[in-house]
């Protein structure tokens, strides 16, 4: 039958098993949305790089011979509605039958069902062979458990896809070399430009402009630096492999004014969009490290490969294994507004105005400036989940809901209460001041606890204890830390000065 099949913005996946034979009959859907571009503020790079992509894939899968229909956004016989433009393709061609590849989203998912039971044709959902697992395969395989342990997931995962294995024992004799990935970085000599791919996209940011698209952050749109075809894609994974593997993992929690990049991949873009998929990228990451066993040492590479199998797989299972329920779970009650310096990188915390102002330039940072620095302090200072949401999802070029939700209000904000992780992740200066050189820039003293100069990590971070101590006091991997804080001589002054900064937030 002649079938309509649709492509989302992050279903860019060439080898998915649609483009394996060519047929008139089946006729390929893409359309830039204004639902797409609306429903959060996003960076003004995502959005270049979500259309530009989109661009270079249709005109791709369109050069192999397939049937296109590509919609831009000022396209005027774009409707502006998902609805409304299948139903105009379903008249306009004679189509029979409408497919689409599983979303990822929940919302989109919602949205294409009901988008399927109004249509009068026979409808069809396929895969999107983008993940290693299923939708469901997390929430089975921790039947019954509270706690979704993300190792044992990650250790299914070597076995099943036979990634850093010994017959049926780890490469190197352990599943783990976390403990050996947390060094400071000390010398800016080591750092590598990150292979960036220049283009010119100011004629994309004039059409966003003129339909009134808003955004946040900075471009230079002349010089976009990220990969927009599987080509450049590629080539930023082997600038990884090649130039940046070597020291993944020693620099992984590294934080430094030095650099935004450090030894990071970059690469989270290039798979959230499916360019690239994550079992060719861990592959490809273990076959070159076997090329290089001399120079390159497991610990990098096994970092690197439990963030992609473990990590971001776990992710999108808890994802399908919570929505919506997730989406509106905030364990702590936590309701103070974002203050508006999240907007600006206007702050005087050193650290705060690294991570948020690199943020705003360049649509990234790292997993540790998101999880230590801004979600650290957005959960001290007892920030509602919705709104911290709110700023992840737009500002990086990687957000999607799916991993940004998890991250955000699971592993960051402890807001599911104990599904993705089984502490919160909090600390005091102390953490920030080991792991780089922010504290040496700051306006803030980071040994200090009490006084407008001392660090407001430093009050904020017992406030927190203090204040959640029903909620956290009986978990046995915090009690340590209520054994301290009652043990502190100046307590009194410490949680008075966190309420200070509380009542200045906007001035910190
Ligand atoms: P690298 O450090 O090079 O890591 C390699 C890859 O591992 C990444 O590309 C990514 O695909 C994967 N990865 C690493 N950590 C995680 C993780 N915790 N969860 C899922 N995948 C992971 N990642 C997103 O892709 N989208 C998001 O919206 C997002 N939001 C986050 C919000 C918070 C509060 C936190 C703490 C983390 C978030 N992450 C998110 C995870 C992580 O920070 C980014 O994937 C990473 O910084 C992307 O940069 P990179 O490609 O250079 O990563």
């Amino acid at each position: 039958p002649k079938t309509l099949r649709l492509i989302l913005g992050d279903q860019l996946n060439q080898s998915h098993s649609w483009f394996e034979e060519k047929s008139d009959d089946h006729i390929y859907l893409m359309a830039e949305m204004r639902q797409e571009t609306d429903y959060v503020n996003h960076h003004v790079q995502k959005v270049l790089a979500f259309f530009d992509s989109m661009r270079n894939f249709a005109s791709e899968i369109e050069t192999q011979g397939h049937q296109m229909r590509y919609f831009k956004l000022d396209d005027p016989k774009n409707p502006q509605d998902l609805e409304k433009l299948i139903q105009q393709l379903v008249n306009d061609e004679g189509i029979e039958k409408f497919e689409y590849q599983l979303p990822d989203e929940y919302r989109l998912d919602e949205q294409l069902r009901s988008i399927c039971k109004n249509l009068k044709i026979s409808t069809d959902s396929v895969d999107s062979e983008h993940f290693l697992t299923k939708r469901a395969f997390l929430e089975e395989f921790f039947k019954g458990k509270k706690t979704y342990l993300m190792e044992s997931f990650y250790r299914e995962m070597r076995k099943k896809y036979d990634i850093l294995m010994d017959g049926k024992e780890p490469v190197e004799g352990k599943w783990n070399f976390d403990h050996e990935n947390r060094s400071a970085l000390k010398d800016s000599k080591l750092l590598k430009k990150p292979k960036t791919h220049p283009k010119d996209l100011s004629g994309l940011l004039e059409m966003l402009e003129k339909s009134g698209v808003k955004t946040i952050g900075k471009v230079d749109a002349e010089n976009f630096p990220w990969p927009t075809s599987r080509k450049e894609c590629l080539e930023v994974l082997n600038h990884f492999c090649e130039k940046l593997l070597v020291h993944f993992g020693d620099y992984q929690d590294a934080l430094t004014t030095w650099d935004a990049f450090l030894f990071h991949s970059r690469l989270s873009f290039a798979m959230n969009s499916k360019m690239l998929s994550p079992l060719e990228v861990v592959q490809k990451v273990e076959s070159y490290w076997e090329g290089h066993r001399k120079e390159i040492s497991i610990s990098q590479v096994e970092g690197f490969i439990r963030q992609i199998i473990g990590w971001r797989e776990y992710m999108r299972g808890v994802y399908w294994a919570k929505m919506p329920d997730y989406a509106e779970m905030n364990f702590f009650g936590h309701d103070r507004k974002l203050p508006d310096w999240f907007w600006t990188g206007k702050n005087k915390m050193k650290c705060l105005s690294e991570a948020i102002g690199q943020s705003l330039d360049l649509a990234y940072a790292h997993h540790i400036q998101r999880l230590m620095v801004t979600g650290n302090f957005a959960l001290l200072a007892g920030i509602h989940p919705d709104e911290i949401d709110k700023w992840y999802l737009g500002i990086y070029i990687d957000a999607i809901e799916w991993v940004e939700i998890t991250n955000t209000r699971g592993m960051s904000q402890f807001a599911d209460g104990g599904i993705v992780g089984t502490k919160p992740y909090v600390s005091s200066a102390n953490y920030i001041k080991k792991q780089g050189n922010y504290c040496d820039h700051c306006a803030y003293n980071h040994k200090e606890k009490v006084g407008d100069k001392a660090c407001p990590f430093n009050s904020l971070y017992w406030h927190f204890y203090e204040r959640n101590r029903e909620k956290l006091e009986k978990n046995p991997r915090i009690g340590m830390a209520y054994r301290t804080l009652d043990k502190l001589k100046n307590k009194k002054e410490i949680l008075e000065q966190a309420e200070k900064f509380l009542d200045e937030i906007e001035n910190l």
